[in-house]
């Protein structure tokens, strides 16, 4: 039987969860799920300098929201100082690290002399014990380095889930710092710790670190670790095919809570980002769950595409029921200062709306008017609120206060307004629409009447 998923998702807190951050965590917890594994979540925070917990909450905050929930964590490394300092003080023991007193001047020197040289600086691995080799003496007040023992011989290879076979000579590395002259760990060093020490099976994560593989496989291979499989999943571009920025993408997953997107957008957003199922486009969470493997994942970088984040979008908000969104449309509007109460019910106003919107936004917008009395525009006021509109509108207003409140008796009273002042249906329609909501288009106006009410058409009517 083969040994059960475990995978991890392990962001550095120097920012929000965003676009690319949030498809890593993604596949790493579908592929978890998928297998029935564990989905760890580990912060990777030694770079203090850069660290914060706003981005360590920022972060958790995305998470939840997308519900990318984790079995195990978040464990902090620098919680675990304690344990990479053990395992340094071991390989030390085993001879797979050694103490190097190179000055930070002596290394500036070798760069130099490799640089004229032409050649690619690197550490010539002076304090490196050999067998029959004399170490240099060790100078008097210089701390100490400890570095890894890298092979020289041979290579570093793996079978990238996404990439391919990747090779790489050892002779390409140097002896790494896996602790600084103070003692603390290194990034790689840290990192490997984890994975070995979470058991993780599956490393998914972000092409930016497929060049730190190689030294981590050596040094999990030192450690008498087992080598996790490995899947670097490409970058993601822009809209416009250049490097995701702010514009689209760069920002944070909770800036499209914002927005009006709904989780399951995003989700289905993210799955397609560089996975695909067929022509598959839209599925649930559920769906893609049961049909995520790595093997789908393209190599070649993603492309985000706005347009059709929006027209998923559009999609689950018509799917969702009108009592959920009207719910996350009052809280937009509460936060407008916009009350609800004495206005038609949310969910009403919503069913007419919610196929006509690509984000939660647009569908608050839209709603608002129903709520609060719209200014009417000069411009708008000037093109449909003219002399025969008017007259229109008390016509139609006489007939309005008579009729019965249900759709028919009120597209009736449209209709015979029409008829009775030789006009077309948008000749009263678009002026009543201007009037009671401030926009020349609506759904249709006799289900907007209806929905708004008597007292309030009436009211907006100058009755
Ligand atoms: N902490 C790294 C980052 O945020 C990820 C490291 C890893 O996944 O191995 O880019």
């Amino acid at each position: 039987m083969s040994k059960p998923v475990r995978t991890r998702f392990a962001p550095s807190p120097t920012g929000f969860l965003h676009i690319g951050g949030a498809r890593t965590a993604l596949f790493s917890w579908a592929y978890a799920r998928r297998h029935g594994g564990q989905f760890i979540l580990r912060i990777e925070d030694t770079d203090v300098a850069r660290s914060t917990p706003e981005a360590v909450q920022a972060i958790l905050d995305g998470m939840q929201w997308l519900e990318l929930n984790w079995d195990e964590g978040p464990f902090y490394q620098m919680q675990r100082m304690e344990r990479y300092k053990q395992v340094i003080a071991q390989m030390l023991e085993a001879g797979t690290a050694y103490r190097c007193f190179t000055t930070p001047q002596e290394l500036e020197a070798l760069r130099e002399a490799q640089r004229a040289r032409d050649e690619k600086p690197r550490y010539d691995g002076r304090w490196r014990p050999e067998a029959g080799k004399t170490l240099p003496a060790i100078p008097a007040g210089v701390q100490a380095v400890v570095r890894f023992r890298n092979p020289v011989d041979g290579v570093v290879a793996w079978d990238d889930l996404v990439k391919g076979r990747i090779e790489i000579a050892n002779a390409e590395m140097d002896d790494l710092v896996i602790a600084r002259a103070d003692g603390t760990p290194t990034y790689n060093f840290c990192v490997v710790v984890d994975d070995w020490d979470m058991g993780i099976t599956q490393v998914i994560r972000g092409d930016d670190h497929v060049n730190n593989t190689p030294r981590q496989i050596n040094i999990l291979q030192a450690l008498g670790a087992g080598v996790p499989q490995y899947a670097h999943l490409s970058m993601i571009l822009g809209d416009d095919g250049t490097k995701l920025s702010k514009r689209h993408g760069a920002v944070s997953v909770m800036q499209y809570d914002e927005d009006g997107y709904l989780k399951e957008a995003v989700i289905n957003y993210l799955a397609r980002l560089g996975w695909s199922h067929g022509d598959e486009e839209v599925f649930s969470r559920e769906q893609f769950v049961e049909w995520f493997d790595l093997d789908h994942i393209t190599p070649s970088a993603a492309q985000f595409n706005t347009e059709k984040l929006k027209w998923l979008n559009a999609h689950y908000i018509k799917q969702t029921a009108p009592e959920v969104l009207a719910a996350d449309v009052q809280r937009r509007l509460v936060a407008r200062g916009i009350d609800i109460a004495n206005g038609p019910e949310l969910a009403a106003v919503v069913t007419l709306y919610r196929e006509r919107v690509s984000t939660l936004v647009e569908l608050a917008d839209s709603v608002a008017p129903y709520y609060v009395e719209p200014v009417i525009g000069e411009e708008l006021a000037a093109q449909h609120l003219n002399e025969v509109a008017r007259g229109a509108l008390i016509a139609l207003t006489t007939r309005l206060q008579q009729a019965n409140w249900d759709k028919a008796a009120l597209s009736a009273a449209i209709k015979e307004t029409c008829t009775e002042l030789g006009l077309k249906m948008p000749q009263v329609a678009i002026p009543l629409r201007v009037k009671l909501l401030g926009v020349a288009q609506t759904p249709s106006i006799d289900a907007v009447l209806e929905v708004m009410g008597r007292e309030r058409v009436l009211a907006r009517l100058g009755v």
